[in-house]
């Protein structure tokens, strides 16, 4: 009865995980998607604490990890800034894989505990899923603890690179598979912990030389990993929602970096094998950057504000600095006031905008934005031909015309919001740095761009306030 439970109770867990999925596909289900996933691990929580055998001993432990763990995350969750959730993912990836070192330890010390058979004759099979876990979850370990550090300034975003650095990975990666190898034949100790020492090593080396604007793309490769980590101890353990969730979450992941590639017009290969982008955005200020181009034509709010009271129609485009200004709700006011005085208003996503997927998207859902009025990057770019103007709010690679012109640029390729096409197009940002790719801007140059130098929120609240004068 008590496993019959248990397999029921994992079944329904496993679809609501799907459905959450599905849920999150989708700005305006994604909430609903959260709730799932969470009723989902509700019930894999209490199924797993019913389950025959458990003792009170072990409902205790399981208690006690959810209390500690669960407060540590909620604190961390509720402090961290929207701009500063990749790092927070990548850091909690890094625990994803080195929960998996430790289960897959602790199969190894205590086969007869799992089911695997017992101390220096576990089943072959076993010492498989074992091993791959094992590896899986020290790469994605160490990977992510860098990816953390170079995500959130503690290192160098820039790429470290050396001579014969792809033949000396390869050759780790050789060495590590004639290691497991050995470890499924023998059984060994030694060689367990050696693979462990290797794959730690090799999480280290397979990420230092990724730029950090693929560092995103690195996080999700990540995620993925440390699924498939956790589908392979769900094998070993022989627990059929590990093995689910797991593969979803590894399937999910790698879902994801394809879309962020495909958004940067990148390969895979070409992200994992390193050495683009920069630590990003220069320091320049106001004025600088420009060498010998035309100077480029500053305004002030009024200026603009003037300016959108008489346009018919706006498209505003939101990037990674409306996210570090929290401009958001300023924006939507904007926006509404706008409305009001009957201008037509839209936002323009990039599928890479910000710094995650959907950044952009959960900003104006959180600020109440009508999703009608969102489109999509395909949907919108005929339309900036016959807009007056494009309100750029602190995006800058993703309107980058050298994406379609400039061959030797980095974002070569990138698929881009055509801004330039409206009859004017207003930036705000704070400077002439350049954006995460590191590539100067030609459209701060030309005529019918009008740059309004400032913070975010404090330049739309000041074009609030002359659009209520
Ligand atoms: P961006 O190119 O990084 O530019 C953002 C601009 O915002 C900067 O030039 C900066 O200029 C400005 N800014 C920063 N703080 C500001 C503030 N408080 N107020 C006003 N402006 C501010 O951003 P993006 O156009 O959104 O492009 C995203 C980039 O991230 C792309 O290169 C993309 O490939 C990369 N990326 C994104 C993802 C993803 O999933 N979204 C994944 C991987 C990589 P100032 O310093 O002059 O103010």
């Amino acid at each position: 009865m008590g496993q019959t439970f248990s397999t029921l109770a994992y079944l329904v867990a496993s679809v609501l995980f799907i459905m959450a999925l599905r849920g999150l596909s989708h700005p305006e289900t994604s909430r609903q998607g959260n709730i799932f996933g969470m009723v989902g691990m509700g019930i894999a929580v209490v199924a797993t604490l019913l389950k025959p055998g458990m003792g009170a001993g072990g409902i205790a432990l399981v208690i006690a990890g959810i209390a500690v763990g669960g407060t540590i995350g909620a604190v961390v969750a509720n402090r961290i800034q929207m701009t500063s959730l990749p790092q927070l993912v990548a850091a909690f990836h890094s625990l994803v894989g080195l929960a998996a070192v430790f289960v897959a330890a602790a199969a190894f010390y205590a086969p007869e505990s799992f089911g695997i058979g017992h101390a220096g004759d576990i089943h072959g099979s076993s010492l498989v899923e074992m091993s791959l876990g094992l590896a899986i979850g020290a790469i994605t370990f160490s990977g992510s603890v860098i990816a953390f550090a170079k995500l959130d300034g503690r290192m160098s975003g820039a790429p470290i690179l050396f001579k014969g650095q792809h033949w000396l990975n390869l050759a780790l990666g050789i060495l590590m598979l004639v290691l497991v190898i050995a470890f499924v034949s023998s059984g060994s100790p030694l060689l367990f912990w050696l693979i462990a020492i290797l794959a730690f090593a090799l999480g280290f080396l397979l990420i230092i030389p990724i730029g950090g604007a693929d560092m995103p793309v690195v996080v999700s490769m990540l995620n993925s990993y440390s699924g498939w980590a956790a589908a392979g101890i769900g094998f070993t353990i022989g627990n059929l929602l590990l093995i689910v969730t797991g593969a979803l979450v590894g399937a999910s992941g790698a879902i994801l970096s394809y879309i962020m590639c495909k958004g940067m017009n990148r390969s895979i290969v070409n992200v994992l094998l390193g050495g683009f982008g920069t630590t990003g955005g220069g320091e320049a200020g106001p004025g600088a950057g420009g060498g010998d181009r035309a100077p480029v034509k500053a305004g002030s709010p009024e200026d603009a504000a003037y300016i959108m009271k008489n346009a018919q129609k706006i498209i505003v485009v939101p990037g990674y600095g409306m996210a570090v200004a929290q401009a958001q709700q300023v924006l939507r006011e904007m926006g509404e006031l706008l409305k009001k005085e009957g201008v037509e208003v839209t936002y323009a996503i990039h599928p890479v905008a910000g710094r995650m997927p959907g950044h952009m998207n959960v900003l104006l859902a959180e600020a109440n934005v009508p999703y009608d009025d969102v489109k999509e990057l395909e949907e919108i770019n005929p339309e900036f031909a016959e807009a007056d103007v494009a309100f750029v709010i602190g995006a800058n690679d993703v309107t980058n015309p050298a994406a379609k012109t400039d061959k030797s640029s980095a974002i070569y390729g990138m698929p881009i919001l055509d801004v330039e096409r409206a009859k004017t197009v207003f930036f705000i940002k704070r400077g002439m740095a350049s954006g995460y790719a590191g590539v100067d801007n030609e459209l701060f140059f030309r005529p019918n761009t009008m740059m309004l130098f400032g913070d975010a929120k404090k330049v739309t609240q000041e074009i609030v306030q002359a659009l209520q004068r």
